[in-house]
């Protein structure tokens, strides 16, 4: 087994939605992010790299590259874990928090969960997304930015 731990962190700016988990959710903000700014789907990115000795998004997919500009995060989540399964790791759970004060995010927990398994064909209850204010105190409290935590575990059992 390895076990991998990721975090981001976007702050918002003018604008009317937010991606997050791959879900457009409607909003009085935006992200400020040279890719979708998709904080949860990075964190999980940066949890699988993590777990497989693999570095970090920004190695494999830096912001200074014009290719990733506006970039789909759920791409990056998944060419990302294509080089984690070439290893021969399979994620066999991820658990995720998202820290936000606003949106709320209840109702559209469902549908990020379901993305994710998707995109790392797992089956929907070894996902897990979890959803919390941070009671108003710092950046998020002050609806500055969004943070996200993913931790994963990653099966390396050789197929014999
Ligand atoms: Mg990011």
């Amino acid at each position: 087994m390895r076990i991998g731990h990721g975090y981001d962190v976007h702050a918002f700016e003018a604008g009317d939605n937010i991606i997050l988990g791959g879900v457009r959710i409607p909003h009085n903000q935006a992200f400020r992010a040279h890719s979708d700014g998709d904080v949860l789907l990075h964190a999980l990115t940066d949890a699988l790299l993590g777990a497989a000795a693999l570095g970090d998004i920004g190695r494999h997919f830096p912001d200074t590259d014009p290719q990733f500009c506006n970039a789909d995060s759920r791409d990056l989540l998944r060419e990302a874990y294509a080089k984690v399964k070439h290893l021969g790791c399979t994620c066999i759970s991820a658990d995720m928090t998202v820290v936000a004060q606003r949106p709320k995010l209840s109702e559209w927990l469902p549908d990020m969960t379901r993305n994710i398994a998707l995109d790392l064909g797992m089956p929907l209850n070894r996902v897990n997304i979890k959803a919390t204010t941070s009671e108003k105190l710092g950046f998020c409290g002050r609806e500055e930015g969004i943070e996200a935590y993913a931790v994963v575990l990653l099966d390396e059992t050789p197929i014999s």
